[in-house]
């Protein structure tokens, strides 16, 4: 299977990281993608950009040199509400809102909240997909929420790094099992690297191995290409005016 569009990418704005818009096109030419997606941290994270950044991202072109650029972010959840860290306007005008939780920016929660959060975040509308949700470090009921992306049509991320950062070890398990509901239960998924070095762009092995392992239907994961990403972010309210698929 290939995915042509990395959904999750990290600049330099994010404070860890380490590479720039201009060498995410580079190396997406190198790697033969046709997109990525812009998505760096929430302002809540230590070192992250302000809301400026974000809304300044309309400055950057649609297309760089054949390779497609989504303007989003990794908005982080703040609370077990499913609040996050940026406000309603700036959420709307972005092409994709992956929500996440990191620990750092919401500590002290148990499953049960994770998961309240979680199902709060897909029930608001506001986000697409749903990042690392199999996160070992703010574990989630996984069939809940499994069901929830369902209801709500919210992509479950399958993150690469998630086999590789110390910050979320032990995750292979529960990403495992969202792969092995997820199918069943026919949720939306993408497969994503979550890179914050040039490096990792379009790097997908270990989530690869994992959905090949569960036998996740190549039909469920909406980022293989630009034109199927482009279409399910159409489906949830985004790109109104870009990205002409004729749909
Ligand atoms: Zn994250
Ligand atoms: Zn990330």
């Amino acid at each position: 299977m290939k995915i042509l569009v990395d959904t999750h990418v990290h600049t330099l704005a994010s404070g860890h990281a380490y590479s720039t818009l201009n060498d995410y096109i580079e190396e997406a030419k190198i790697k033969g993608l046709e997109m990525f997606a812009l998505t760096d941290h929430g302002i809540r994270m230590p070192g992250g950009p302000d809301l400026y950044h974000f809304y300044n991202q309309i400055v950057i072109p649609r297309e760089v040199g054949g390779i497609k650029i989504l303007r989003g972010i990794e908005a982080n959840m703040i609370d077990f509400e499913g609040s996050l860290d940026g406000e309603d306007r700036l959420l709307d005008q972005l092409d994709l809102v992956i929500g996440s939780v990191h620990p750092i920016c919401l500590p002290g929660g148990g499953k049960r909240e994770y998961t309240k959060g979680a199902i709060a975040m897909m029930a608001s509308g506001k986000i697409q997909v749903l990042g690392h949700p199999g996160n070992a470090q703010a574990p989630v009921e996984i069939e809940e929420v499994v069901r929830a992306a369902r209801e709500y049509q919210v992509a479950i991320e399958i993150n690469n790094s998630s086999f590789l950062t110390p910050s979320r070890r032990g995750s292979e398990e529960n990403c495992a099992r969202f792969c092995e509901l997820g199918h069943k239960h026919g949720v939306p998924f993408v497969v994503s690297s979550d890179a914050h070095v040039r490096y990792d762009l379009g790097v997908f092995d270990g989530a690869l191995a994992l959905i090949d392992q569960q036998g996740v239907d190549e039909s469920l994961i909406v980022n293989t290409n630009a034109e199927k990403f482009i279409e399910f972010l159409k489906r949830k309210g985004k790109l109104k005016n870009d990205f002409n698929t004729g749909i």
